[in-house]
């Protein structure tokens, strides 16, 4: 164990970003690679917002990814309260230590924050008028990704609002004081929020903690910086479309980090390993939705084909293709095949629909190919009474009885691959077609080319 202790501090919105995932992940990784501890606050002071099922939906993604927490909601701590909106007694007491040392004072209701510094009156383009600002010492901040960062608040900043409610900048500080945070590690658009932090961290005359901010992740296309409304960008959108987590999870390492090699797909252990500041870039990272549908087909073609029938059959099921109590030897057998060429587990059922029943379509574009280069009814002819009579039906005794077909008809026995597949398949491409055609079976087989034929 290290004195290390780090948090991921989310506002439930109902959503899982993305960009709060990679924050919680890189906190986590930093903490698992320390020997540290991973505090989890939630941030829910916004009434409105907060709800049970906002909640669900952000301790759901963190479990998914496999993200546990040392400290906070359903594991407790020495800490807590962990829930922001149950510390309304200790953000009173910090405040009143801001007020006993004269750093506040009261204007149209609210309770500001008085910086320290020669005052003088200025026109602000903003509010289009002559407003107080205040000649600070800038504050210097080492940042742990971006290096040396100087920024002077030049204005008083809000503390309490006119309802009663402390404002983020106050709880989020007294937070990370009273639960002994060493390392802020968060999204780099906090960093205006940081300034006025330090200052507040320093009027409580507490040392900071160590601020990494990590870089932006803009969206496939354009500059902006990924939204909510952006394709692939909620988490529990990957769960339900039955991407593994441990890609998703590798992928949005990637998303601001990389192990210095050319390498992407990294397993968990050997990423905490390696995790360290100095290996997360200081430049904006940028979605990229074909890698990481990439990544994921890799670690789903390393499953083995119990886990991999387990995962693919409610996609089956789901998508009409088979009944809930399809038969498991012939789901293994069938997905055996199609695992090498599965992209994802959305795409199964389009890619083995014909295995399972005899309403698939027959893609016509391969038809003009294959009718263009042959006679496909005479080659199948020809096929149908050896696949009814050769013994085992094993791919290997179909490809000999085939070969010796092809030589007394006086051609290259791959000559009658094209219609054949087609006939039992309605497509161009697919697993080896042999084995295939063990898997099906003789009766689906020669049933298939009978009725092709008429
Ligand atoms: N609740 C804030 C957010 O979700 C926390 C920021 C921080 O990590 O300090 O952005």
């Amino acid at each position: 164990m290290s004195n290390i202790r780090v948090r991921f501090a989310p506002s439930p919105t109902g959503f899982f970003h993305i960009g709060s995932a990679r924050t919680a992940l890189f906190n986590w990784l930093y903490a698992r690679h320390t020997g540290g501890t991973f505090v989890l606050r939630i941030e829910d002071t916004d009434k409105e917002r907060n709800s049970d099922e906002a909640l669900k939906v952000l301790l759901d993604g963190m479990k998914w990814m496999g993200l546990d927490w040392d400290e906070g909601p359903d594991v407790g701590g020495n800490y807590g309260p962990y829930f922001q909106s149950q510390r309304q007694t200790i953000y009173e007491q910090y405040l009143k230590k801001l007020q006993d040392a004269g750093r506040t004072y009261e204007k149209e209701g609210a309770i500001w924050f008085r910086l320290e510094g020669e005052r003088y009156t200025a026109y602000d383009e903003f509010h289009k008028a002559e407003i107080e600002k205040v000649k600070t010492a800038p504050i210097v901040i080492e940042d742990a990704v971006r290096g040396r960062v100087e920024r002077a608040e030049e204005k008083d900043f809000v503390l309490v609002r006119k309802d009663g409610n402390p404002v983020f900048h106050l709880v989020n500080v007294v937070d990370d004081i009273t639960m002994g945070i060493t390392h802020v590690i968060r999204g780099e658009d906090h960093l205006s929020n940081t300034s006025k932090h330090v200052e507040l961290f320093k009027a409580f005359e507490v040392e900071a903690p160590v601020f990494a901010h990590i870089p932006l992740i803009l969206k496939e296309e354009g500059s902006g910086k990924m939204s909510k409304r952006d394709k692939g960008a909620l988490i529990e959108e990957y769960e339900s479309r039955g991407f593994l987590a441990a890609a998703v999870r590798n992928y949005i390492t990637l998303l601001g980090w990389n192990p210095k090699d050319q390498r992407e797909k990294l397993d968990i252990e050997e990423i905490i390993d390696l995790f360290d500041f100095p290996g997360i870039n200081k430049g904006n990272a940028r979605f990229d939705e074909k890698k990481l549908a990439a990544l994921n087909a890799e670690y789903l073609r390393e499953l083995n084909i119990a886990s991999f029938t387990f995962l693919a059959r409610p996609f089956l099921h789901t998508a009409g293709v088979v009944s809930e109590e399809a038969d498991e030897d012939y789901l293994q057998s069938v997905l055996k095949l199609c695992q090498p060429k599965a992209r994802s587990l959305e795409s199964l059922p389009e890619l083995c629909r014909y295995f399972f029943t005899d309403e698939y379509p027959m893609d016509t574009k391969t038809a003009e190919k294959i009718i263009k280069k042959s006679d496909p009814k005479t080659l199948l002819a020809e096929v149908l009474p050896v696949l009814e009579g050769v013994e085992p039906f094993q791919h290997e005794e179909i490809k000999n009885s085939l070969e010796t077909l092809a030589q007394t008809q006086g051609h290259k026995v791959f000559v009658y691959f094209p219609a054949l597949r087609y006939a039992v398949s309605g497509q161009g491409g697919g697993p080896d077609l042999l084995p295939m055609l063990e898997v099906m079976g003789r009766k689906r087989v020669t049933k298939r080319i009978k009725e092709f034929l008429t």
